[in-house]
């Protein structure tokens, strides 16, 4: 084991050493350098959190929404102050390229503005006169310690879906960042620490499954969010729903992206190609599967081999890298794995990606994009989330056909048409089931004032992460009727 640093976790407004009885290595997936070494935090660590959350939080919410959302003003400043530096890290640890790192961190800020909004998006309603001198209303309070269990492919943005909102409306939270890019949050919780939070209102505890079951079973903890696979999220919802837990639970993905004839080549191709391969296509938001409609092949087919041939693959902190590498080898094994099967299920290799070598850069997980072509329904390609940079392209002859590929999948995470006709996207828009639609957008992405609203196997719950949604998630109605005195109300 490396003498890289090792992380800690943060609880009850201090940073603590783990524990743990084992730490693991955080490398660089570009260059294999290792960056930090992170705990498996064992269950004791998560009740210390939970217990330190729910006694900071019993005061917390006695402070007037119009002063806890003071530290997120503040919080907005130093994030734009340490701006650059959060980007880098997400490269570092990520492998995204440093525009990307800095789209993340502006979504993550720009969920810090929305929740400035908290004292006017949880008031509450009232009704007067429901009866006569009887006067009904509803009133939001916080449900007390939340948690949050990221994944990591947007190690900077994921947890400010949710911990803005959940402490402005006056929870407590404990983010647990995934254990292969924990370094963003380590120095996001610097910046919570400068904000001056009030000790236990935010906590970070490292690990993997362990600790993220100890979330789940901890009696203190009363709503969780989760954003990772499906596998994991169906056992996050079972598990957090049994204990009688209120919970989401974000899902992978398998996103569809339908080609007309009338689309137009450049715009759309530059568009598709930047939606598949962004990120080196592990983004729940990827465009993955593409289907082109009737003559749209012809033109289609040679852009987009061109545009993915061209692409430029390399450190993500280089000028001018236009794509990063995966995260792990286990991950390009893995996605090595599913071209070949794909291969053998009779689809055509357009461009082959494979085993990409970039100098300067041996023991980086690089991949370069691939295209597979002619992919049968029903297959590898067409149905596993394969989370690379693999565009799987599957031509019909209508658009009526295209809407029943897209909806025969078994996520909804996002669908997206390209085309120039209104009636068609109209469609399209009404049919397609998925909750984030893009017309003529690749990476149907919701700004932090809407849901981010993943359909079917891509999402386990009911509210979803930012804006209105985060709100009622952490906070729970009560409502109350009354009645005073006979003689200021007239009568009964
Ligand atoms: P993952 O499911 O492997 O891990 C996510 C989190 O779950 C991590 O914090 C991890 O520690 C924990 N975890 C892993 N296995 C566990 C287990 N057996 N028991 C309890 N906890 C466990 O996901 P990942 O690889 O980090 O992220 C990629 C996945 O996330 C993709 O499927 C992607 O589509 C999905 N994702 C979805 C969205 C969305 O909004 N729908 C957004 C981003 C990513």
């Amino acid at each position: 084991m490396s003498e890289a640093e090792k992380l800690m976790n943060y609880i009850n407004g201090a940073w603590c050493e783990s524990s743990a009885s084992q730490f693991l290595e955080v490398q660089n997936p570009a260059t294999a350098e290792v960056l930090a070494r992170v705990p498996l935090s064992p269950p004791e660590e998560v009740a210390q959190a939970a217990q330190a959350a729910a006694k900071a939080q019993a005061e917390w919410r006695r402070v007037p929404a119009t002063q806890r959302v003071q530290y997120l003003f503040k919080l907005k400043d130093l994030m734009e102050e340490n701006f650059e530096d959060l980007s880098r890290t997400i490269t570092m640890e990520n492998g995204k390229v440093l525009d990307d790192a800095r789209g993340e961190m502006r979504r993550a800020i720009e969920n810090v503005e929305v929740a400035c909004g908290i004292p006017v998006l949880m008031m509450g309603d009232f009704s007067e006169d429901v009866s006569r001198g009887v006067d009904e209303y509803m009133i939001r309070q916080p449900v007390g310690v939340v948690a949050s269990i990221c994944p990591f492919n947007f190690p900077g943005m994921i947890p400010f879906w949710y911990l803005p909102y959940a402490v402005a409306c006056g929870n407590a939270i404990i983010i647990k960042p995934s254990e292969r890019t924990p370094v963003t949050m380590q120095k996001v919780f610097r910046l919570f620490e400068k904000v001056g939070f009030p000790a236990g209102i935010v906590n970070l505890v490292n690990g993997g499954p362990e600790t993220v079951n100890a979330i789940l079973d901890h009696p203190a903890i009363s709503a969780v969010t989760f954003v990772g696979s499906t596998t994991v999220a169906r056992h996050i919802y079972a598990r957090a729903s049994a204990n009688g837990k209120r919970v989401q639970a974000q899902g992978g993905a398998k996103n569809p992206l339908i080609i007309l004839p009338d689309a137009d080549v450049e715009m759309t191709t530059n568009i598709v190609t930047d939606s598949v391969f962004g990120n080196a296509g592990q983004r729940c938001l990827a465009a993955s599967t593409i289907v082109t409609i009737g003559d749209a092949d012809r033109s289609f087919h040679p852009a987009l081999a061109e545009a993915a041939s061209s692409r430029v693959v390399g450190y993500g902190l280089e000028k001018g890298v236009q794509m990063g590498p995966v995260i792990t080898p286990q991950s390009k094994a893995r996605i090595n794995g599913l071209i070949e099967q794909g291969l053998k299920e009779g689809a055509k290799l357009l461009v082959d990606g494979r085993d990409a070598a970039i100098r300067g850069y041996e023991k980086g997980n690089f991949l370069r994009p691939t295209i597979l072509a002619d992919v049968p329904a029903g297959g590898t390609i067409a149905t596993t989330e394969i989370f690379g940079p693999v565009m799987g392209i599957t031509h019909v002859g209508t658009v009526d056909e295209a809407i029943q590929l897209v909806n025969s999948g078994k996520y909804g995470n996002m669908a997206c048409i390209f085309t120039s006709s209104g009636a068609a996207a109209r469609k399209f828009r009404y049919e397609a089931q998925a909750g984030n639609i893009g017309i003529n957008i690749g990476v149907a992405a919701p700004m932090a004032f809407f849901p981010f609203s993943g359909w079917k196997e891509s999402f386990f719950g009911t509210l979803h992460g930012q804006s209105s949604h985060a709100v009622e998630f952490f906070t729970q109605t009560k409502v109350v009727v009354e009645r005073w005195l006979k003689e200021w109300s007239r009568q009964f």
